[in-house]
Formats: C-alpha cells, structure tokens, sequence
C-alpha cells in the first residue's frame, strides 16, 4: 500500500495524563441553533419558558440537521442571532441557569430494537460528529442499504493535531462505552467489521482498548503513523483499509463508514440513558496555560467562561478554538462553544509570519496527502483563473494546513486556498447567473 504524504508535527499534550474535570456550571448559556452541517432548527421554546437539562429546544424537519437541547435547567431569556463558532449569525437561545441541575422528565433510554428504531434515537439524541465535523451522525446512519453496502466501521481516533486530546481522554475514561457503542453501530447496522485507528504515540490508549476488545472478535485496533493529517477521514480510510476515496466520493462509496470514537461513546450512553448531547469534553491548553486539561463543559458555555475558569500565567493575545492547524482564533469572548468544539487553546504574543518569496522546494507538495501543488494553487488564485484552480483540483484541499506549516517562505498557502474555494464558487455563479 503507498504511503501518502504527512508531516510530523509537536504534539504539546500536556493535558493528556489528567481526568477530565468539571467547570463550574454558567451562569448564562447560549444555544445555537446551528451546530452541524445542514440546516439550522428553529426554536421550539419562547422567551419566559422554563427549561429543564435534555429538553429538546431547537429542530427541524430538514433530514440534514440534528436537534438541540437544554444544557441546564432555567428560563429562557432571550432568543437572538449571534455568531456561532464557524462565523455564521444564527438563531441562539439564551438560558438563564436557575442553578439546580433538573433534569427534562422525558429523559428515558429511548425504543431502539430495529435499525430505524435506532437511528431515529439517534437523531433525536442530537449526536453529531464529535470530532469538529459536525456531521449529524443519523445522516451517516441512514445510508440507502440497496445501493451501499458497508463493510467496515472505521473509528477515528487519530487526533493528530497538536494540544487536542479530548478524544484521547474519552478513549482512556469512558472506553467500555466506546467499544459498547461500536458493537451497537455494527450490530443494528449489520456492519461485519470494525477498526479502531489510534495514533502509535497513545500507547496507553492503544493498550486498553487492545484489552478491552478481546471481548468483541469483529472489532480490532490498529496503531495509526503519528503524522499530520492522519485524522482526516480520506486518509484515515486508506491507511486502514488501503481504499482510496476517490475525487467526489465519499468513504461509503468503498464500503466504509468513519465515525469519531468520541461519537461511538456518547451513543452508547444515549441509548441505554435517554440523556442527549448537552455537554462535550473539550481541551484546554496553550502556552499561556499553567495547567492544561479536559473539562466536560455544557454546550452553549461561553467561551469567557472558560477562558476565565483556566489556569492562566497571563491574557492570551491569542485564543484558538480546535486545533492550531485547522481551529479558527476567536474574537469574541461572548462566543458560545457548541457541540463541535473540541479544544479552546490560549496563547500569548502574535506570531508574524514574515512572507518572502517561494524558493520552488516542493516541500509543501511533498506535504500535500492528497498530491496537489499548493504553489500552483497560490499562482492561480493571485492570478484569479478558476479555470485553472479547477484543473489544479482545488476542491480536493482539506485546508489542513500542512503546506503551510513545512513553507520555509512561510507562504500561506492553506489560507488563500480558502480563499480560492469561495472565488471559484462566487464565479461559477456568476457564470450560471445566479
Ligand atoms: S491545505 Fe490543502 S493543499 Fe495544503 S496540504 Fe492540506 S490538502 Fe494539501
Ligand atoms: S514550500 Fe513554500 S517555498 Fe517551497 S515550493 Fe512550496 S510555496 Fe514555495
């Protein structure tokens, strides 16, 4: 099987080693109503309403969207657009929290005997990609069985980018729940086979997982390459199954379905506790960061809250919310953290990245785990020719950011490939006349 490209990266896990803790409950969370790719919902709440933890406040009849809930018990004090976490205004619920934790008295394991049973329960769970995808996981599920056949779960548990280790902790804290999840999956899926992906520098992970799926014969692991992308889902189906994800096609089109391993936990302790996604594990961490860690924190938290709950040797200049290859810097401390958030890293001073010149090494194609040519891309975005982003495949870039980060020009290319992407979308428009 050929190699694809990769970088290593600093991994910087100092959270790693340590429990996941609890911050103190908010006082204030804002629930938006978009928090995974697809439609928003609407609310289905009104300012003045009571509010108890796992009452559903938010749906949609669209099939591409997932529910959302109440993270805490209290009143709804407001209902307004604010920006979420991936830039867009959206209908928000704003919660006051009365402080005394009541659960919705609908909170009951949910009817899941048959395959429909189980991915309608899963819809109504608001279960989405834990791992910063946001994908609703009952899309996933619902694939057409007449015309896909799957054959292999694929659990990613990668985290290949720096500082993150919230899915490290979910694999170390809660792997009974993982591994039960996956079992459930194949099980009311009839998928035959499962596999574990595990980056080979979590041994311990990798160990107790080893241990622990002895007891399940169709599910195993395999130590990934510690290398950057690795997590990224087309990468991650080859380096499993040596299937290539080819252009405009998705892992179920080689028989495989990629599910993060933090995903696979909640799903298990949905089914057998009724209890939806209202709160997540994220990382803390950052150079600014005393004692980096895990916190479970309820979705709608604001991101002050966080930041002002962290162990800090100073105010960051910088925060990042995901990774420091493919998170996005804050700028608003009201921001509310949602179901996709998986890191708030805190960071002092502002790096400059000097640009100079490219001094045509080819390390960034070398970079590159889907072969493209990001200088190409650069010249041909500078020079405004979609015609020529579309013949250089623009639309494959995973905005990974590898090509960025080995430049010794520091050229950033990752970036106005972004950019490139909305040009070439905004023209092709233009062009339809739309
Ligand atoms: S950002 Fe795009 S072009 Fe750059 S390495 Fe990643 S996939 Fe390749
Ligand atoms: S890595 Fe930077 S300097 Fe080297 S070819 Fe790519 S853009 Fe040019």
């Amino acid at each position: 099987m050929s190699k694809l490209h990769s970088v290593r990266l600093p991994h910087f896990s100092g959270s790693a080693e340590q429990l996941t803790r609890k911050i103190p409950m908010p006082e204030i969370v804002a629930i938006s109503m978009l928090q995974h790719i697809g439609a928003p919902c609407e609310p289905c709440v009104a300012v003045g309403d009571n509010v108890k933890i796992g009452q559903k406040i938010g749906d949609t009849e669209a099939f591409m969207s997932a529910p959302v809930h109440a993270s805490v018990s209290g009143v709804v004090k407001e209902i307004k657009d604010v920006m979420n976490v991936g830039g867009r205004l959206c209908k928000t619920v704003v919660i006051a929290n009365d402080n005394k934790n009541e659960m919705s008295p609908d909170i009951k394991p949910p009817k899941a005997d048959t395959r429909e049973e189980f991915i309608k329960a899963v819809r109504e769970s608001g279960a989405v990609g834990l791992g910063g995808a946001g994908f609703p996981t009952h899309v996933k599920l619902a694939y057409d069985r007449s015309k896909v056949k799957i054959d292999y779960l694929l659990l990613n548990g990668a985290e290949c980018e720096p500082y993150i280790t919230s899915d490290y902790r979910e694999l170390i804290e809660n792997s009974d729940n993982v591994l039960a999840g996956i079992d459930l999956v194949m099980t009311k899926l009839e998928i035959p086979k499962a596999i574990i992906g595990i980056e080979a520098d979590k041994p311990q992970a990798i160990a107790k997982l080893e241990k622990l799926a002895i007891r399940y014969p169709n599910i195993s692991v395999q130590r990934l390459p510690s290398a950057y992308p690795q997590g990224a889902e087309k990468v991650l189906v080859h380096t499993l199954t040596g299937r290539i994800v080819g252009e405009g096609k998705l892992p179920s089109d080689v028989g495989c379905m990629v599910m993060n391993v933090s995903t696979a936990g909640f799903i298990y302790g949905y089914i057998k506790t009724g209890v939806p996604l209202v709160k997540r594990r994220i990382t803390v961490d950052g150079d600014v960061v005393n004692s980096p860690a895990n916190f479970f924190i309820p979705v709608g938290t604001l991101l002050h809250s966080v930041v002002g709950f962290a162990d800090v040797r100073r105010q960051p200049d910088r925060i990042v919310l995901g990774g420091p290859m493919m998170g996005a810097c804050a700028f608003d401390p009201d921001t509310p953290l949602g179901k996709t958030n998986n890191a708030v890293l805190l960071f002092g001073g502002t790096k400059e990245r000097k640009q100079s010149a490219c001094i045509r090494c080819g390390r960034c194609v070398r970079a590159c785990a889907v072969n493209l040519m990001p200088t190409e891309l650069e010249s041909a975005y500078d020079a405004r020719d979609a015609e020529a982003l579309e013949k250089l495949k623009i639309n494959l870039c995973m905005n990974c950011g590898a090509c960025s980060f080995v430049c010794p020009a520091k050229r950033q290319l990752a970036e106005k490939n972004q950019l490139a992407k909305d040009f070439l979308r905004q023209s092709k428009a233009k062009q339809q006349g739309k």
